[in-house]
């Protein structure tokens, strides 16, 4: 079956990504939403954040007021000053000891949090429509599972003590420096204030160009994977072609998106950066300082208390930049995961109903991707139990898209498909599956035993049903020949077995499982003679007395079938026997020449 979904649409699919000041609402209330069985421990490690970085300013204050002391009075007996000693070493021990329970709040609610989210996420995968897998790809998969999660983890551990932290120093300095002096505090923190203003400058629109580098990389990890799968077309060729293009056109939308952005914000960014270090805070309050002092304005020792604090509170901004940046990068993350978990779920059947029997009948049958263009046009055709029935047509006729609507990768957008006389969409979807074996050209395996990757069709058979399946789709011998016969452990690209060894084995699997209807994507690929053989041996018994129901791409496998169905546009064109479509002169005979043109 096709795979190369990833360019197109899904039916349904996420919704196109909000961008701006919307996109950080969306975000907000989203992150507030995932984060509800956290908010009391996210309250907590907010409030021992916000202590602990209120006892660690403790000890420069205490520094500042022995200063203050000292100097104000130079000679004398200062008792105040062990008292400031012992609260400077106080503060100094509780912002240790705060830092610790915040950390250990924020690390508990973290774990809590991403196992619950975790287990969310892989129960909707396993009620998403199969169909959304294809059309989504791994990336977007793998984008929730590890991306957005990682982001989630960053605000729950990190961004949130750091930005409660932050601020909370800035508040304190900033209260503490207007007790001491209202015009050289107004003058220390307008220099923050400014930086701030430069700050929200450059970082008004980065939520939106965040969205645009986010699924850049969702589609730069997707061309990767898909290039990687393709490698061998890739080396064949000298060229990846389309593959390649796929992934340069990401990264270059990758490059574009970063270089607007950095066109965007590079002076206010610059700006920010300069008016909130330790050498602009410096630079201020010395020059005001130094002036105010000389008209006697200021007493000296107070400059020391702006010397001390004020130069000392641009190092909290760079943390509590990165703390919000952490927080945008999560909301974002959350806004992944609530789209992926908002996804529809296949429906279930309010009043399941059970198929009588397993023949097959799709009736009036159309489906379209994207609303407007039918992939699958008023399709009829009844496939009775014991026989089989072949879809033939060009390429991009709608076979796979047909043969996929029996187990629901989709819901028809027209008609209705039967089994046993019930509507596929009134069956449970666990039943409908269990009623079928699927064996597709992306060979499926495991990284497990052989024996294990049968047992698959059924979990419950013994070693010697497993033996027994897999000498009826002739891959028994095969088997036998690996260094650990069944229990050897394959990779996930079936390592060491042939393409038509791995068909057979998911032949055995299918087999094992026993399920009546049989819907079957012949290999496009051509296998040598003797796989060819053992496969067609394979698929026959694995046919007997079921309904059969084969995707063909080269017709003479199919020539014996019950009946074969020709699409053409997503349309049926003609029907019936080979013989017959032979004598008819038609879209099948026209094929059949020019394949049995290449076969001779
Ligand atoms: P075939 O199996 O006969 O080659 P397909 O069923 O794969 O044909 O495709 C039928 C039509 O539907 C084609 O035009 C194809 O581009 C389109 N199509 C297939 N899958 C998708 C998808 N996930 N999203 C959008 N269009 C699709």
């Amino acid at each position: 079956m096709s795979t190369t979904a990833d360019t197109r649409t899904d039916p349904g699919g996420d919704p196109p990504a909000d961008t701006g000041e919307a996109a950080g609402l969306a975000g907000a209330g989203a992150l507030a939403r995932l984060f509800a069985p956290i908010r009391a421990h996210l309250a907590a490690c907010a409030v021992l954040s916000a202590l602990s970085a209120a006892a660690g300013l403790v000890p420069y204050i205490a520094v500042a007021e022995i200063a203050r002391a000292v100097l104000a009075a130079p000679g004398e007996a200062h008792t105040a000053v062990w008292t400031w000693v012992a609260v400077g070493a106080a503060g100094a021990g509780l912002r240790l000891l705060l830092l610790v329970q915040s950390s250990r709040v924020g690390h508990y609610a973290d774990a809590k949090i991403l196992h619950e989210l975790r287990v969310r996420i892989v129960r909707h995968l396993g009620a998403l429509p199969l169909g959304w897998f294809r059309a989504s790809g791994s990336g977007r998969v793998k984008r929730a599972m590890t991306g957005d999660l990682e982001e989630m983890h960053e605000v729950i551990a990190h961004a949130l003590g750091q930005l409660t932290g932050a601020v909370t120093v800035i508040a304190v300095g900033a209260a503490y420096l207007l007790l001491v002096d209202v015009p050289m505090a107004l003058t220390a923190l307008g220099v923050l204030a400014l930086t701030g203003v430069f700050y929200h400058v450059s970082m008004r629109s980065m939520t939106a160009h965040m969205e645009r580098l986010a699924a850049a990389e969702t589609r730069i990890s997707a061309a990767s994977v898909e290039y990687a799968d393709g490698i061998q077309v890739v080396k064949a060729f000298g060229t990846g072609g389309r593959l390649l293009r796929r992934f340069d056109d990401a990264v270059d939308e990758h490059t574009r998106a970063f270089a607007a952005w950095v066109a965007e914000v590079r002076y206010s960014s610059a700006a920010s950066r300069l008016l909130g270090s330790e050498m602009a805070v410096l630079a201020a309050v010395t020059a005001a300082g130094t002036a105010f002092v000389a008209q006697g304005a200021l007493a000296a020792a107070d400059l020391v208390a702006f010397l001390v604090v004020a130069v000392g509170l641009p190092n909290s901004i760079l943390p509590a930049v990165t703390a919000s940046q952490g927080v945008r990068k999560g909301r974002m993350g959350a806004v992944g995961i609530e789209r992926l978990l908002s996804h529809p779920r296949l429906p279930e059947p309010e009043h399941p109903c059970s198929p009588a029997g397993h023949g097959v009948e799709f009736d009036r049958v159309s489906f379209s991707y994207d609303g407007a263009v039918n992939a699958v046009e008023d399709v009829s055709l009844v496939c009775p139990p014991g026989t089989v029935t072949a879809i033939v047509g060009p390429s991009g006729a709608g076979k796979t898209t047909l043969a996929a609507l029996l187990p629901r990768f989709h819901d028809v957008t027209g008609g209705a498909i039967r089994v046993g006389g019930a509507d596929v969409r009134s069956i449970p979807s666990e039943a409908l599956l269990a009623s079928m074996s699927l064996v597709f050209q992306d060979v499926a395996l495991l990284r497990d035993s052989v024996a294990e990757n049968i047992r698959i069709g059924r979990p419950d058979a013994s070693d010697e049903e497993v033996r027994r399946a897999a000498v009826a789709a002739h891959v028994h011998d095969v088997v036998e020949r690996l260094p650990d016969g069944y229990a050897t452990v394959l990779d996930a690209n079936g390592g060491g077995l042939s393409g038509g060894e791995r068909q057979r084995l998911t032949i055995a699997r299918a087999i094992l499982s026993g399920a009546p209807i049989v819907v079957l994507d012949e290999a496009t690929a051509s296998l040598d003679p003797d796989s060819e053989a053992a496969v067609q041996d394979a698929l026959a018994a694995l046919a007997a007395g079921k309904t059969v129901i084969v995707i063909a791409h080269r017709l003479h496998t199919i020539a014996g079938a019950d009946q074969i169905l020709v699409l053409e546009d997503g349309r049926p064109v003609e029907r019936g026997r080979h013989e017959d479509l032979l004598a008819n002169g038609g879209v099948y005979a026209r094929m059949w020449a020019a394949q049995e043109g290449v076969l001779s």
